[in-house]
């Protein structure tokens, strides 16, 4: 059982990115997130359990992970070899992979080791006007251990930019976690609650609600972002609506991301299957057609 208020449970730590707020960023990305989006480009961290990655590239067909396996639970005629209904996560398998074709998803980390990893960067957060950007997967997923950490970070100066999806309970949010964020990065992914629910697994009810809050409390940057589906929020109901939307609101900063195609490999590697799966980068009649939305709008340089 995961003890998620003493430990955060991480699954990547990215340095030196220009991407991800102002000045130079160290971007933490925590596992879990209360929405599945087909199209997530972080599968490896949508789910808050413990996974294990494999990678036929790295495999060398020794064998010697089944034979260690106390339980019996890899099976290599499957494409993916790990039986997640026998894996106890004893880790064995991995300690004897020689090649690390096999690897936990994610580490645990308690808030120590967390702020020691990126106090490390803090010179260049300084030199930059940078600082950390908590990403995922969704931080507020983990919010009791999110709360302790982002008070050792505040009392060491560090500048907090939250990417959320807005899918919070709004109450400890305001309390426990916006005290201590200086930005907030907001998804805005799909209008219609019916294709939200079909596409994202839940209704966005609570994400409008906890977006308009946040605008209101006026205590903190906000950003919306439009992440660029094909054909999902790529399409131009869906972009008419959230323009008239954040027009009506008096928004004049956006942020649109563009679509990636390069994370299907990913997906594989943990044993899920692909359900969206578009593999095309955006082209110029697109940006044409989402220009013409957007036009009223500035674009991010906060
Ligand atoms: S983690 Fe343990 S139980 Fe799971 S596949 Fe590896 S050795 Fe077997
Ligand atoms: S121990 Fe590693 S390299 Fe050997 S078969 Fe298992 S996954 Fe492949």
């Amino acid at each position: 059982m995961l003890d998620l208020g003493k430990k955060g449970f991480i699954t990547d730590i990215k340095r030196n990115s220009l991407d991800d707020g102002p000045g130079i960023r160290t971007v933490i990305f925590f596992k879990g997130c209360p929405l599945s989006c087909i199209w997530c480009q972080n599968p490896e961290c949508m789910q808050l359990n413990q996974e294990i990655s494999y990678s036929s590239e790295d495999c060398i067909n020794c064998n010697e992970c089944s034979e260690i396996c106390p339980e019996d639970a890899i099976n290599f005629s499957l494409n993916y070899p790990i039986i997640i209904e026998k894996c106890t996560y004893c880790g064995k398998c991995i300690m004897h992979c020689k090649t690390k074709a096999l690897k936990f998803v994610g580490s645990f980390y308690t808030v120590k080791e967390l702020l020691d990893t990126i106090l490390i960067d803090k010179p260049f957060f300084e030199n930059s006007n940078g600082g950390i950007t908590l990403s995922g997967g969704e931080a507020t997923y983990q919010m009791p251990f999110l709360h302790l950490f982002l008070k050792q970070a505040k009392s060491n100066n560090i500048h907090v930019c939250l990417e959320t999806c807005g899918f919070f309970n709004k109450e400890p949010f305001f309390e426990r976690i916006l005290p201590f964020i200086d930005l907030v990065y907001f998804d805005l992914k799909i209008f219609d609650e019916k294709l939200h629910m079909k596409y994202c697994g839940v209704s966005n009810k609570k994400i409008f609600e906890n977006f308009t809050a946040l605008l209101d409390s006026k205590s903190v940057k906000v950003l919306p972002r439009i992440p660029l589906i094909p054909k999902i929020t790529l399409n131009d109901n869906n972009l008419n609506q959230w323009a008239n939307y954040l027009e009506d609101l008096g928004i004049k900063k956006i942020e649109l991301l563009p679509y990636n195609p390069l994370w299907h490999s990913k997906v594989n590697s943990i044993g899920k299957s692909l359900q969206f799966t578009h593999s095309e980068w955006l082209d110029a009649h697109d940006k044409v057609r989402i220009n013409k939305f957007f036009s009223a709008f500035e674009f991010r340089d906060i």
